[in-house]
């Protein structure tokens, strides 16, 4: 692997000299993948008891429900929403791994788009808890695509436009049809996003550095990954947004 950085000057017209480095950086990207290796081991490793627990929590509710015990089942649903994320966060990392080896691996199928929507703003609704999603539009849809991953994209963009926006305001997503693909929208009445950011926003670990970001904790790979799974479906990923006013975001998914 090598690395060229520098530039070309001119001097006078007919002259033209490149001053700059020529590293070797194979060391260097031995090492990011042996870091990604590592967080994927890790990763995975951490999400096998938490889906047990996941198992439990179920299990424990169930029986708290029919002993009728409300302050056991009011614990649990706290304990459920902190695994929930947990894993949501474990995910990104495994995909993460995955995407920065170069493989993300599609196992598609098809599979009710609307459907899964509805699925995703439940659990969004459940873990942020006080925000107000709304679908519109609502279509009925089939996808052939990978269903877990593109549940990742939604959940991402649900909880993104909830974590940059104020908790009481309005959170719309839907799905347009037009001849060849499906169009899904989560718009906001958030923070919005300056237009030199968001053409970077899609970049890994890019963050917008603002007074009221900075209070928001984050990695930055989440957009970094939905672009990464949308691109892997032939599809495109974007973002358009007035500062103070809010954001939308919208991907495609070829249609057969
Ligand atoms: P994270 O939220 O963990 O920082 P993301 O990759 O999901 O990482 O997002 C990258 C950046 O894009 C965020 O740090 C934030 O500055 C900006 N961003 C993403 N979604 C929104 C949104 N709905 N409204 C305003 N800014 C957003």
């Amino acid at each position: 692997w090598l690395s060229v950085t520098g530039g070309f000057s001119s001097p006078t017209a007919s002259d033209c000299y490149f001053s700059g480095i020529i590293m070797d950086i194979t060391e260097q990207k031995q090492s990011d993948l042996r870091r990604s290796k590592f967080i994927g081991m890790v990763s995975h490793e951490l999400k096998t008891p938490l889906t047990a627990l996941k198992a439990y929590v179920q299990m424990l509710n169930n029986w708290a429900k029919k002993q009728k015990d409300n302050f056991t089942i009011g614990a649990l649903s706290k304990v459920d929403k902190q695994v929930k994320k947990m894993l949501n966060m474990i995910n990104s990392l495994l995909n993460l791994s995955g995407a920065e080896a170069g493989k993300i691996h599609l196992k598609k199928e098809v599979f009710r788009l609307d459907s899964l929507i509805n699925e995703v703003v439940e659990e969004t609704l459940f873990i942020t808890s006080t925000h107000h999603i709304v679908i519109n539009p609502r279509h009925t849809v089939n996808v052939n695509a990978d269903r877990e991953k593109i549940e990742q994209v939604l959940v991402n963009l649900l909880s993104n436009a909830a974590k940059y926006s104020d908790k009481t305001a309005e959170i719309e997503i839907g799905c347009v049809l037009h001849d060849n693909n499906v169009e899904v929208r989560v718009r906001d009445q958030g923070l919005g996003i300056a237009a030199a950011d968001i053409q970077k926003l899609f970049l890994p670990h890019y963050r917008v550095e603002s007074k009221e970001t900075e209070k928001i904790a984050g990695f930055g790979i989440g957009l970094y990954l939905c672009a990464e799974i949308i691109n892997r479906h032939n599809g495109k990923i974007w973002a358009e947004s007035e500062p103070g006013k809010g954001s939308t975001f919208k991907f495609t998914l070829p249609l057969k």
